[in-house]
């Protein structure tokens, strides 16, 4: 298979100055490595810290060096969705800024690449994670697996490499809550897992706050899996058919037994409990509402402010 000779690098950015260097010196390295034309784009995701001024002098030293900034913050998924709609290149990469993902596994995703996968994507062997965090982590992609109609990958993010193809067709699915990894893996087309061992931080803290992370959770299985609508369904089947064997039990005590009808406290509990599940299916539905409204305002997925080398 002839392919393409220019790679394309996308960073989604937001408060990365203390990594940006160190990623700029390795993923240069790397890519002049492989002998391939390249460019990068550096996605400023509405940073408050020296970020951007540092991509305008990368591209002032490299015009190969690329960068977008946003309006403001939008999500590590909109970001990475600037990058892939600005970028020209025969394969595309998505690799984050503070080198948990070691750029030098590039070589490798090529080499997959010109075998002919159109999806080359890592999967993550270690965590430098907290075990708590592996712990939460784990149990939520296998639950997500079991519940998605698409097989999602197990401890896969966004470090992956796409043919023209794939990226063409990821650039066309159109929704707001961009649950990337799994958008991913819903394309299709040949894909392959590459594992690696994930590091920690190169520099300062992650820039994922745990409301960000629980949102991306939501928009997984929100986006990719209807099965919490059919549990809320199965729920109050489960419920009314307790409530009518419950309701036989006491009209037979009532009329056929001197037993006194139970008090306060039981219906108390009853009355909070099926109040507590009607809350949370309405919840679950509200879910899917809220993403049906934000679908249906068509509002853009990012806003850009700026465009250097662009
Ligand atoms: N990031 C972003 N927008 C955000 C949050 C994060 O562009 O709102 C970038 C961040 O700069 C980094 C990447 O997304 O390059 C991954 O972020 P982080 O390392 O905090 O996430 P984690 O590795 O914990 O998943
Ligand atoms: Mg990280």
């Amino acid at each position: 298979m002839t392919k393409g000779q220019k790679i394309g690098v996308i960073v989604p950015i937001y408060n990365e100055e203390e990594n940006l260097p160190e990623l700029k010196r390795r993923l240069s390295l790397v890519l002049d490595s492989t002998g391939l034309d390249y460019e990068v784009i550096l996605v400023d995701d509405g940073s408050k810290d020296g970020s951007l001024n540092l991509m305008r002098e990368y591209n002032a030293k490299d015009p190969r060096w690329k960068a977008l900034s946003l309006s403001r913050n939008f999500s590590h998924g909109s970001a990475c969705t600037a990058g892939l709609d600005y970028i020209d290149a025969d394969a595309v990469v998505f690799v984050d800024a503070d080198l948990q993902d070691p750029p030098e596994l590039i070589p490798e995703f090529i080499k997959k690449w010109r075998e002919g996968y159109e999806v080359v994507f890592g999967a993550r062997t270690g965590r430098p994670e907290s075990f708590l965090r592996q712990a939460v982590t784990g149990v939520f992609y296998r639950l997500l697996n079991s519940m998605s109609a698409t097989p999602l990958p197990l401890d896969a993010g966004i470090f992956s490499l796409l043919d023209r193809s794939a990226a063409d067709s990821l650039k066309k699915l159109p929704e707001r809550h961009r649950y990337l990894t799994g958008l991913r893996a819903w394309v299709g087309y040949k894909q392959i897992s590459v594992p690696y061992e994930r590091q920690s931080r190169h520099a300062s803290e992650p820039k994922q706050s745990v409301a960000k992370l629980v949102s991306l959770a939501f928009d997984a299985i929100f986006g990719f899996s209807s099965t919490p609508l059919r549990a809320a369904t199965l729920l109050g089947l489960v419920m009314a058919a307790g409530s009518f064997l419950f309701s036989l039990d006491v009209f037979y005590d009532k009329f056929f037994t001197d037993k006194p009808i139970i008090g306060w406290s039981s219906t108390m509990v009853l009355i909070s409990w099926t109040g507590g599940m009607i809350l949370f299916t309405l919840g679950i539905i509200g879910e899917y509402i809220g993403r049906i409204y934000d679908e249906i305002k068509q509002r853009p997925i990012y806003l850009i402010k700026e465009r250097i080398g662009i």
